[in-house]
């Protein structure tokens, strides 16, 4: 299996190049050339499976220049970093289940790719016979940042910079980030929001000769935001894995049709069910989540994608994000992949600051996809309320989702059960879910974090209790138009 760019069809690589790469030339997406499928009987055969053994039979659909021996054995160190499953599935009613995807070492669901992308890039640059160092760069939201440092820390012939909002992440993610230890990585404030990080980020990657005189001086860029497929591709395997589970569990009957919902920023999660669909996965609707920066809601409810609106800073910052990275992917695939027309929009968002689909491909959107968002009161009842009724803490994010969900369900009155995607244990932003629980929060996080196990019954996660007499290790801030030089700095260290 070749990959393709989503800008340009001619050009085809590897997965392992793929993944080297992270971003193709002009800065298209990688995506594959086809989309693969499962067989009824491979469906069914991962019932019984473990999510490593369901992860190595997605997953060599698509890594066809890795062995399965390989993927099997990048799967299972990955996932030994766990503590517990990988995706449990928790029934709160019939038609009601939560995935909780935030088990792994830094708290949310970001873990489940990067803790298995540095395994897979290793192997790819032996593959490609990469003699470079591979830099890492990383714009974070909060969340991608830590997980992309853990995963890469020490990690032989890869180097990582990390640029968040300074100002835009809750103070556990912050402490998380800035404590990182390590002796490749760097971790940089920028006086700015999420997508100043973005474009920042994009804007070297596109600067070919920066990125020429990197290699020359032995040194190539790469990706672990959700842009490179490495990426996003692991995240496929929970969509098949939460179905198996339910199918297993006698909540469903195999080939009954589900739905997921998903608190999206990037649109990299909910991508990854998209294709999960595509590949033959029971999905009638992916339900797309969305805080006040609901650019996403908009774009499904009209088929126009317009940034001119205002940013919000909101408590679930992962998806305070106006510049959705990984839509460009779909675009491409509800064009007919189209590449002249995926330049063309991309083009026009980057000049106009929008663009708009047709009817046809509108239509197409309207049979998988429903968009909706949650405002930041509503946030805060929908904890409240949950936590009331259903006894379970939910996380802003994960609460946006249900709030969402619901809102899918009093419009439609469509009783067919949905998986709500839980991206982030309420430990991450224990602060803000114990206001909307009406709990007094104090200074100390973990004077904050006892009060809330008290509460909850909800355990405190091994990495919480790790971030114990951690002290920040990186204190510097820059102006957003200041990163280039930031990279420059460290890819000559
Ligand atoms: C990153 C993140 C999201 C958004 O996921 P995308 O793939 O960017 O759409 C949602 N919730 C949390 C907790 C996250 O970290």
């Amino acid at each position: 299996m070749q990959y393709i760019s989503t800008r340009n069809n001619g050009e085809k690589v590897s997965f392992s190049r793929a993944v080297v790469n992270g971003l193709a030339s002009g800065g298209g997406l990688y995506v594959p050339e086809t989309i693969p499928t499962i067989s009824k009987e491979e469906l069914e055969g991962m019932y019984e499976e473990t999510y490593v053994e369901r992860a190595v039979k997605v997953l060599s659909k698509f890594m066809t220049d890795f062995s399965k021996e390989e993927i099997e054995g990048i799967c299972e160190k990955a996932y030994s970093k766990f503590y517990g499953d990988v995706a449990p599935v928790v029934k709160i009613s019939d038609e009601l289940f939560i995935m909780e995807l935030f088990h792994g070492p830094t708290m949310a669901f970001k873990d489940v790719a990067l803790t298995f992308l540095p395994y897979a890039l290793t192997t790819a640059m032996k593959k490609c016979e990469v003699k470079e160092e591979v830099v890492i760069l990383v714009a974070t939201s909060g969340d991608t940042g830590k997980a992309a440092l853990e995963g890469f820390k020490n990690v032989d012939g890869t180097k990582i910079i990390v640029f968040y909002p300074s100002e835009g992440v809750s103070d556990v993610q912050k402490l998380q980030m800035t404590s990182q230890e390590g002796s490749n990585v760097c971790v940089v404030g920028v006086d700015g929001n999420f997508d100043n990080c973005q474009t920042g980020v994009k804007n070297i990657f596109g600067d070919e000769a920066f990125v020429a005189e990197c290699l020359k001086n032995g040194s190539i860029l790469s990706s672990a935001n959700s842009i490179n497929f490495g990426r996003l591709l692991p995240q496929i395997v929970y969509y098949f894995s939460s179905y198996a589970d339910l199918v297993q569990s006698g909540e469903i009957k195999a080939g009954d049709k589900i739905h997921f919902s998903v608190p999206t920023g990037n649109f990299g999660d909910i991508l990854a069910g998209y294709y999960a669909k595509q590949m033959g996965l029971p999905v009638d609707m992916l339900i797309c989540a969305s805080n006040e920066n609901n650019v996403l809601t908009d774009f499904f409810k009209t088929g126009e994608y317009d940034l001119s609106r205002e940013f919000f800073k909101t408590m679930s910052p992962s998806m305070d994000i106006l510049i959705s990275s990984n839509l460009e992917r779909l675009l491409y695939e509800i064009s007919g992949r189209d590449d002249k027309l995926t330049v063309a929009r991309m083009e026009s968002l980057k000049k106009t600051g929008k663009y708009s689909i047709t009817d046809e491909e509108f239509k197409i959107l309207e049979a998988s996809f429903y968009g909706d968002y949650c405002s930041e009161e509503e946030t805060a009842e929908m904890i409240a309320d949950f936590f009331e009724e259903c006894d379970y803490p939910l996380d802003p994010h994960t609460a946006v989702g249900v709030f969402v969900s619901d809102l899918y369900r009093g419009e439609t009155e469509d009783e067919t059960p949905v998986v709500s995607l839980s991206t982030a244990s309420p430990y991450k932003f224990l602060e803000d879910v114990m206001k909307c629980l009406g709990v007094k929060t104090s200074a100390d996080i973990f004077k904050n974090a006892k009060e809330f196990h008290e509460l909850s019954g909800v355990e405190l996660p091994v990495p919480f209790e790790n971030l114990r007499g951690a002290t920040a290790r990186f204190k510097e801030v820059i102006k957003k138009d200041k990163m280039k030089a930031s990279v420059k700095g460290f890819v000559s260290k």
